[in-house]
């Protein structure tokens, strides 16, 4: 049965909540056997009373019916009352080519539902509505005509502006073609060529991409244009952050308030509490760790997103050197300033971001990929203009530079 299977799901590290529900089915199946087996066996009796034509007994048993009644609203309603307590409900599950972890405090109905929708939101990313969109402008690239994009994908495109711009082209969503040239590398091992390097770094430029909205028939339309043939569009650097937006804003709608989405331990969402009623603890992998689990630092994230970027996700060792997925626009090569990871958390309520409100998963995002491209000294200059941010550099030899 559901109820039984949604408590085995609960958070293990719940076992309360997980017993109080498993307690609460059983209880209500053990008392709707009882009265049905009661009200049977009334009936029972009733047949074999009325057979003796004894009418007086048989209004005695009817008369019995009512505490069956009883019994049974009262199963009912203990079993509700079982339910109404917050548990510790969790998802897993394989999407956008990660493991997402959602965890959801609340009563159970609620949690069930906040994880449904949750993973609703994963499941759309992926699917990417936009897609078809960008193909399209992508299509046009150096044509200098215009393609119609939703509104939504406006918003996003201008927002990856601002952080091209704000960090000088070090993130840069026209990074496509760069970034694909270097995947493919990764698949067969081997360094491109310098020349296919330059080719590629020539179609790379955010300065080339233009937004703009006009109005037509009353209706606001929104298009975009690449200035050049061969540009692509590359939104790796943000769509995980851009997807923790969205369950932030579909679960903040339904009331909860503590809550926590792991998308691959890369990007995360901490809303409120855990159930120990402490900031959810994430720990921060040590990219040069000899296990996959070693941690190099614990960070508590309550009411605040984080973004790792990471030289040790995505690479392949070539002649001693390791040559990894995040790509510095400005030299077509992957970003060799000194730094191996770096971590940002954010706070969902920053004031001073003005016009960023709800965004706070992308922006990390995108100042994690910016950081580790900058390094050390610029990032810590560009997060200058982000005093809420809190950042863990760690370097290659795989120590937490600074404080
Ligand atoms: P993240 O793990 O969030 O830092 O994102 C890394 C992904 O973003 C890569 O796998 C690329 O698809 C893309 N990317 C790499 N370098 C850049 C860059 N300099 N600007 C924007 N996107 C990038
Ligand atoms: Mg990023």
């Amino acid at each position: 049965p559901a109820d039984f299977l949604n408590a085995l799901r609960l958070n293990e590290r719940n076992p309360q909540g997980a017993s109080r529900t498993l307690f609460s089915a059983c209880f209500t199946r053990v008392c709707f056997g009882a009265s049905y087996g009661f009200v049977s066996l009334v009936k029972t009796q009733r047949c074999f009373l009325y057979l003796k034509g004894i009418h007086m007994i048989e209004r005695f048993f009817t008369l019995y019916k009512i505490p069956a009644a009883l019994l049974f609203c009262t199963a009912l309603l203990l079993s509700g009352c079982g339910g109404n307590g917050a548990v510790t409900a969790e998802e897993t599950k394989l999407v956008m080519g990660t493991v997402a972890r959602l965890t959801v405090r609340a009563d159970e109905i609620t949690s069930q539902a906040a994880l449904r929708d949750g993973m609703a939101v994963l499941t759309q990313t992926e699917q990417d509505a936009d897609g078809v969109a960008l193909a399209a402008v992508e299509a046009a690239a150096g044509t200098g005509e215009w393609r119609e994009i939703p509104r939504t994908l406006y918003e996003t495109l201008s927002r990856a502006q601002e952080g091209a711009r704000r960090s000088h082209g070090a993130f840069d969503v026209t990074a496509g073609a760069l970034t694909e040239l270097w995947e493919r590398a990764r698949a067969e091992k081997l360094p491109p060529s310098a020349e296919a390097v330059a080719a590629a770094r020539a179609c790379v430029g955010y300065e080339l991409l233009e937004l703009r909205t006009r109005e037509e028939n009353g209706q606001t339309k929104y298009e975009a244009r690449l200035m050049k043939a061969g540009m692509q569009f590359d939104r790796g650097a943000l769509i995980k952050g851009l997807a923790l937006d969205g369950i932030c804003s579909t679960w903040q709608r339904a009331g909860i308030t503590n809550a926590l989405a792991d998308l691959g331990t890369s990007s995360m969402l901490g809303m409120g509490v855990n159930e120990a009623g402490e900031p959810w603890q994430i720990g921060i992998r040590n990219p040069r760790g000899e296990r996959a689990g070693d941690m190099i630092a614990v960070l508590p994230l309550s009411d605040e997103v984080l973004s790792v970027s990471g030289d040790d996700e995505r690479y392949f060792m070539y002649e001693g050197r390791r040559y990894h997925h995040l790509i510095d626009p400005r030299t077509g090569y992957p970003a060799d300033t000194g730094l191996s990871s770096v971590a940002v958390t954010l706070p969902l309520a920053a004031e001073y971001a003005a016009g960023w409100e709800g965004n706070m998963g992308m922006l990390s995002d995108m100042l994690s990929t910016a950081v580790f491209v900058l390094g050390a000294e610029e990032g810590r200059k560009l997060l200058a203009d982000v005093p809420s941010a809190l950042v863990i550099l760690i370097g290659t030899d795989g120590k937490v530079i600074g404080e």
